[in-house]
């Protein structure tokens, strides 16, 4: 663990990296879990942010998610309109609620990743420079 190094921000929001230390993880399965694609550590393995920041702050990422539902489904509708040549309300209705469907882990795990993003204490190098010499110490006295 001590020898892993921090993922730019960007890089930590698309592997779902720890939004204070941007290495450790927050989901404990790969999103193509067919039953745990939504079990969360509750406690960073890295840095022990606890990843609730208060009560209920993951009713927040239902918002998240319903803007991510909302732009996926403006774009389907004009990706249908386009090349399906203005088709019937049903094809509309097919294309973007097989796309919420088929987009729907990605959606949840990604809501949640850009609200603690969002809200988690930044970033801070010194502090992870503190707690891996405290991993290295502990380490080396086992
Ligand atoms: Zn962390």
């Amino acid at each position: 663990m001590s020898n892993q190094t921090a993922a730019s921000k960007f890089s930590a929001i698309l592997k779902c990296k720890c939004p204070t230390c941007r290495t450790g993880e927050v989901f404990t399965d790969p999103a193509t879990s067919w039953n745990n694609y939504n079990k969360m550590y509750e406690y960073c393995p890295v840095c022990a942010l606890r990843y609730e920041l208060e009560i209920g702050f993951f009713w927040g990422a239902m918002y998240v998610g319903y803007g991510f539902n909302v732009a996926l489904s403006v774009n389907l509708g004009i990706a249908v309109y386009l090349f399906g040549h203005n088709p019937d309300v049903w094809v509309y209705m097919s294309a973007i609620i097989l796309g919420i469907i088929l987009t729907y882990r990605l959606n949840f795990r990604y809501a949640r990743i850009l609200l603690l993003h969002m809200f988690a204490p930044k970033f801070d190098k010194i502090f992870i420079e503190n707690i891996n010499s405290v991993i290295k110490n502990q380490d080396a006295s086992k």
